[in-house]
């Protein structure tokens, strides 16, 4: 069976196969590392983790890239803010991402490439393109993208850009969303503000420019598939594809798989609206990380997903009902052979799952397959029908799904357990739900830090906050004595 998957370049369903007969080269556009990862983001990330799951099953190894924006206008404002450098301001929220695929189940690419280490590639990129006529630096010192110089620019969003206006610029990083001007390629920077001394001028790149670069480092100037959430279409894919075929005069990537945006409780997600969310407010609340993953991926790539709290409460029983089934079936005691009934169930179970998967990874129809199964299982089980023999194929189509959406072995303590602990040494703990705490159980030494953190609020005059460490502890089963000779505690 082949994958096949809608491309936006080609507007239609194709067939997703590696071109070199090899490995399929894709790249994927990574987070930019200046806040913690919001449900939005990982949805992306979790269908491309999807994706690269299911090339596998169906016998397609992937050489996967993805890149670390870690210079950009708002990684300099918030480095500046806090008062460090953007190389000692970054690697925090680097390592928070990465904890938070790893929470979420997610693979890691082949390659994962960070901006700033990729300077040099950048700088030549600029070179080659100035070379060919497509790039210029204006009176300002940034090199700007000539867009009369791509005839061809509008072919991945369809957009008619009739007024493509010469020499009319955009800044780097903060677009313009309508607009088909020339783009910043190479931000002029001034000694003291972020930036590299180089052939070019010193300056620093822009994000179009990085994914270009880095894409044509590790996969070549021409290569398979290109993924990023539908927000990227325009104009950074775009752009993308504008500068690596200026410079190569090949096609860039063959396809593009765009991930819609998803809602929340029905709107966009936004602060403003309260309807905000990162991976660890969710964990906080008591979520467990396989039913986040569950609720992230059952709707299909290309459909909107609208997540609620009741969407994570189902996907929390589903995942129950999934994995009792597993116990149940493993731990029968089953007479030998094969029902025909039993057998057939789980190798229609089976076909409907990968024919659902190969066809543009319908991942909603892959999951109703398996839980068909599970349904007509629990029943043959009940009524003492099933066989060993309808156990073990049963087991095996339980495996294929498990290949794939990666939530039926329990691993939801440790993101749980970690989620605590980053909220403990962040101030965070009265976001934790009660419940959670209740059924952690703290070292030592954890409790002389939570002490410590509440003697600081004392000293502050924080008593509110004080006083919630002291309730939170003795929610743990921790009493606090305030003594003459300080503070001490013993467990109820
Ligand atoms: P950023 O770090 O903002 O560049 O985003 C990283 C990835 O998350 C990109 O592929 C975005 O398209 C994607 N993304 C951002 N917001 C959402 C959302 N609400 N739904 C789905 N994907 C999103
Ligand atoms: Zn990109």
């Amino acid at each position: 069976m082949t994958l096949r998957l809608f491309n936006t370049l080609s507007g239609q369903l194709d067939e997703v196969l590696p071109a070199d007969g090899v490995a399929l080269r894709m790249y994927a556009c990574g987070p930019t590392v200046y806040d913690y990862g919001h449900i939005g983001n990982f949805r992306t990330f979790l269908q491309v983790d999807m994706l690269r799951r299911a090339l596998r099953l169906f016998g397609v190894p992937v050489r996967h890239v993805m890149n670390i924006t870690d210079v950009d206008d708002k990684i300099i404002r918030n480095a500046a803010a806090s008062g460090v450098s953007i190389a000692d301001y970054t690697p925090r929220f680097e390592q928070a991402f990465l904890d938070d695929l790893k929470s979420l189940g997610v693979e890691m690419p082949e390659v994962l490439s960070r901006a700033t280490e990729h300077i040099p590639q950048m700088v030549r990129l600029v070179e080659r393109l100035a070379e060919a006529g497509a790039a210029y630096m204006a009176e300002d010192g940034n090199w700007y993208f000539r867009l009369k110089a791509f005839p061809e620019y509008g072919k991945l969003s369809k957009k008619d850009l009739e007024g493509i206006s010469d020499g009319a610029r955009v800044d780097v990083d903060e677009y313009e969303r309508d607009s088909a001007r020339d783009f910043a390629l190479w931000k002029a920077t001034k000694p003291g503000e972020t930036g590299w001394e180089t052939a070019i001028g010193r300056g620093r790149p822009g994000w179009h420019l990085e994914c270009s670069a880095m894409a044509m480092e590790y996969l070549g100037e021409s290569f398979d598939l290109h993924a990023g959430g539908e927000d990227l279409m325009f104009p950074h894919h775009e752009n993308e594809i504008a500068q690596s075929e200026s410079a190569t005069g090949k096609l860039f990537a063959r396809h593009w798989f765009h991930v819609r945006f998803l809602l929340v409780n029905g709107r966009k997600m936004s602060k403003s609206e309260g309807n905000f969310f990162t991976l660890r407010d969710l964990l906080l609340k008591g979520y467990k990380a396989s039913a986040i993953r569950l609720a992230l991926i059952s709707v299909p790539y290309r459909h909107q997903l609208n997540f609620t709290f009741d969407g994570l409460v189902e996907a929390t029983s589903a995942i129950d009902r999934l994995r009792t089934f597993a116990t149940r079936l493993r731990a029968a005691n089953l007479e030998t052979g094969a029902t025909v009934a039993g057998s057939a169930a789980a190798s229609r179970a089976h076909e409907e799952f990968l024919a659902a998967l190969a066809n543009d990874l319908n991942t909603a129809e892959a999951r109703a397959a398996i839980f068909e199964l599970v349904r007509e299982g629990n029943i043959a089980l009940d009524a003492g029908l099933l066989r060993a023999e309808d156990r073990d194929a049963m087991l095996r189509a339980l495996a294929t799904f498990d290949s794939v959406f990666a939530v039926l072995t329990d691993n939801d303590a440790a993101p749980t357990r970690a989620a605590i602990e980053w909220a403990s040494e962040n101030g965070k703990l009265d976001q934790v739900a009660p419940e959670l705490l209740a059924a952690q159980s703290l070292t030592d030494a954890e409790i002389d830090a939570r002490i410590e953190e509440r003697n600081l609020a004392r000293r502050q005059r924080n008593f509110r906050r004080a006083d919630q460490i002291r309730d939170e502890l003795a929610a743990l089963g921790i009493l606090i004595e305030d003594g003459r000779d300080g503070v001490r505690w013993k467990h109820k």
